[in-house]
């Protein structure tokens, strides 16, 4: 995997990279200064035996620092394309050295 900057896309199909992100899970609220774009937060209630605990928040997030993008095989978005456009690039009369 490979992380950009920036938005890329693929060279072979054209898909747009997708965001690097990262997973927040805990019963902390989140404190970091990352954008949450995803959460699935929710509240545990539970008992145990006769006693009824506090309901607990757990914190499911994915979190993103606005700029990352991450492509799966080096500059493309899979194996395959990796391979077509290498295919491709041969075809087209491409030789290294
Ligand atoms: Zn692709």
């Amino acid at each position: 995997m490979r992380i950009f900057d920036h938005q890329t896309s693929c060279p072979n199909c054209g898909k747009k990279a997708k965001k690097h992100t990262q997973h927040y899970w805990s019963t902390d609220p989140y404190q970091g200064n990352l954008q949450v774009i995803r959460d699935k937060s929710y509240t545990q209630r539970s008992s145990h035996g006769a006693y009824k605990l506090e309901p607990v928040t757990v914190y499911n997030l994915t979190l993103w620092d606005g700029e990352s993008y991450e492509m799966y095989c080096g500059y493309f978005c899979t194996n395959k394309c990796a391979q077509e456009f290498g295919n491709g690039a041969y075809r087209a009369g491409y030789r290294r050295g």
